[in-house]
């Protein structure tokens, strides 16, 4: 028998450094996830034997534990679909996740913080690995159903593994033998480990048989699906220990809603919305990630459609007497009584998520900050459900300091403000020193921050909200002298016709560098800005399509001069004793300009020198 020794892929070994290392106060988890492999498993076969009954265990299925107390072992076994060769490699010898890299780079950023680790190690599903924490041997005895061959993986969770053929098993299902560490030994007592399945693993739909150091059996576990119970007999722990080991997720939940539904469409929801983001949660496929059960058999948990996208972070099962057991995936990813469950439940979270904001605002807004991003995403592309995500968003106040509404912002308009004024940027840092909203702060007139990439998007797709338009601040030309306390607009004409000379001027210098210059009717402090022309787009949209595509080249701004701004009354002052200084603070006000809009000069070096020349002349 040929006995292969191989090596971890590198960021395995990286990642089972760190897990071994830096979780040791949290090691008892490492039984809530073996459990939780081996019910997948025999789900996983229950589904498969649907279609393939020659798959089906042929008695009983269930999880059984033994301590040994002599040899120092735990052993955990599974009737559930088992592992050959390959399988074995792929699924233990590699930790096969996009994210790996990031993975690595927060659990060592956030060493030191036992709770952010241990929701890092679920969110990746390095579950098997944490057997590492407490055991300095692990042997895994897999035999695949439909196969005849049984297999033995071996490993000390240092460098490598070794995997042989073997002949113990004779039926088909999972073996992890863990070789405690010296200083593990804590969990060869039968108590200690009884108090865990408990813990964590009451609910797992299959027995848990433990036999003891005393060689004496008993079922652990109370083996009952927990959202079939009613909900006035479940306790909040109950559900938190469910969610935990059901998503694998270490928080607590924000919201958790468990209903039965009768009548022509039966079906039971136990879903759960987190309070931290997963790291795949932006991954390109968004997936959801709800289980599907038919009358409490598992069928599948990646059929990717069972919410909309934005609702991609919900976790939790369906379970649904309404279809048939054996239907194929392609009959269920098309199936209208899922269409409709889908509905359903998307619109119970909507209303769940309504009733948090009106009862605990706060932590709403702590919910928002993890999953604001991809809620927008249903802004966007969920034209049916777009006016109710409206409703429970949350944008940024420039005059509040502080996330809103959009009906809160409606509210506190101005009597003659006909638009909801926003400005986006990259980051709220940049949005609130931007020129753009200077008039606006001035007149009292608030604007939404908007600083996802998202929103850009989004807005295009909301042309109003209560009637009011939405309106980009630094993409379309705001009058507001109608909110202003002076008369304005006779000195805005006085203004043109004092800066004409100045404003030709400044065409000729600046050329193509920008679409237009005009006098702007919004700026109080800054000298100059830069804002979109008539069907442009403004830097912060930009920068959005020069990430997907390197070619764009961006269009030219229309360049707004402060005509009460000392500055630019010194330039037109000076526009013919002193043309050359003239010229050249035309360039660096443009420059100053985009540099306030987040953007690089468009020639640093030509910048330095006219920077270098007007400082020359100051002196
Ligand atoms: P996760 O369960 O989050 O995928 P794990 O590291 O715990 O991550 O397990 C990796 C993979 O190993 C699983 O996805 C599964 O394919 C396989 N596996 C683990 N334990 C078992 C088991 N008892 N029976 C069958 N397959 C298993």
């Amino acid at each position: 028998m040929t006995v292969q020794t191989r090596e971890f892929e590198a960021d395995t070994g990286k990642i089972l450094n760190i897990v071994i290392n830096s979780l040791y106060s949290n090691k008892e988890i490492f039984l809530r996830e073996l459990l939780s492999n081996a019910s997948d498993a025999i789900n996983k076969r229950q589904y498969l034997g649907q279609v393939d009954g020659a798959l089906l265990n042929s008695g009983d299925n269930g999880i059984a534990i033994k301590i040994n107390k002599k040899s120092k072992t735990i052993e955990i076994s599974d009737t559930g679909i088992g592992l050959d060769e390959s399988d074995l490699a792929e699924a233990l010898g590699t930790i096969a996740r996009s994210g790996t890299k990031a993975f690595i780079e927060r659990l060592e950023e956030a060493k030191d913080k036992k709770d952010e680790n241990l929701n890092l190690i679920g969110q990746f599903g390095v579950g098997f690995y944490s057997s590492f924490m407490v055991a300095d041997k692990v042997d895994v005895i897999s035999r695949k159903a439909g196969t005849e061959q049984s297999y033995l993986w071996s490993s000390d969770g240092q460098s490598g593994y070794s995997i042989a053929p073997e002949t113990s098993r004779e039926t088909a299902g999972t073996t992890v033998i863990l070789h405690l560490k010296k200083d593990a030994k804590e969990y060869i007592e039968d108590a200690r480990i009884k108090t865990l399945i408990k813990k964590y693993s009451d609910h797992i739909p299959h027995p848990i048989t433990l036999t003891g150091t005393d060689g004496e059996s008993a079922v652990v576990n109370s083996a009952e699906a927990l959202w079939t119970k009613s909900p006035k007999d479940v306790s909040d722990d109950d559900y938190t220990q469910f969610y935990q080991s059901n998503s694998g997720n270490f928080d607590t939940p924000f919201i958790t809603i468990h209903n039965k539904s009768e009548g022509s469409l039966e079906f039971t929801n136990l879903l759960f919305i987190p309070n931290q983001a997963p790291f795949d949660l932006f991954e390109p496929e968004r997936k959801t990630k709800l289980q599907l059960y038919i009358n409490r058999v598992f069928i599948t948990s990646d059929l990717g459609d069972l919410l909309p996208q934005w609702l991609r972070f919900a976790r939790g099962i369906i379970d649904t007497p309404n279809l048939d057991l054996n239907v194929s995936r392609e009959i269920l990813q098309n199936s209208p009584t899922l269409a409709k469950i889908k509905k359903a439940i998307t619109k119970k979270v909507m209303s769940e998520l309504e009733k948090k904001l009106k009862k605990d605002p706060e932590n709403y807004d702590a919910f928002w900050q993890s999953f604001g991003r991809v809620i927008k995403e249903g802004l966007y592309e969920d034209h049916e459900n777009r006016d109710r995500l409206l409703k429970i968003s949350r944008l940024y106040s420039h005059k509040q300091d502080k996330f809103i509404t959009l009906q809160d912002y409606v509210d506190q308009m101005a009597e003659n403000q006909k638009s909801i004024y926003y400005l986006a940027s990259e980051n709220l840092t940049s949005a609130k020193r931007s020129p753009h909203l200077e008039g606006f702060a001035e007149n009292g007139i608030d604007v939404l921050l908007l600083t996802d990439p998202i929103d850009e998007f989004w807005v295009s797709m909301v042309p109003n909200f209560s009637d009011k338009p939405l309106t980009s601040i630094s993409r379309e030309k705001v009058d507001l002298s109608e909110f202003s306390e002076s008369e304005q607009t006779p000195e805005s004409k006085a203004s043109e016709e004092t800066y004409s000379d100045l404003v030709e001027k400044t065409k000729a210098i600046l050329g193509e560098a920008v679409s237009d210059i005009r006098m702007s009717s919004t700026l109080t402090s800054s000298p100059a800005r830069l804002v979109a022309g008539e069907s442009g787009l403004d830097f912060n949209l930009e920068r959005i399509l020069k990430a997907q595509n390197p070619d764009y080249q961006g269009t030219a701004k229309v360049l707004e001069l402060n005509p009460s701004h000392p500055l630019i009354e010194k330039m037109n002052a000076a526009l013919e004793t002193n043309a050359d200084v003239v010229a050249d603070t035309a360039q660096i006000l443009l420059q100053q300009a985009r540099i306030l809009d987040g953007e690089l000069p468009d020639d640093p070096g030509e910048f330095a020198k006219q920077m270098t020349n007007v400082m020359l002349n100051a002196l």
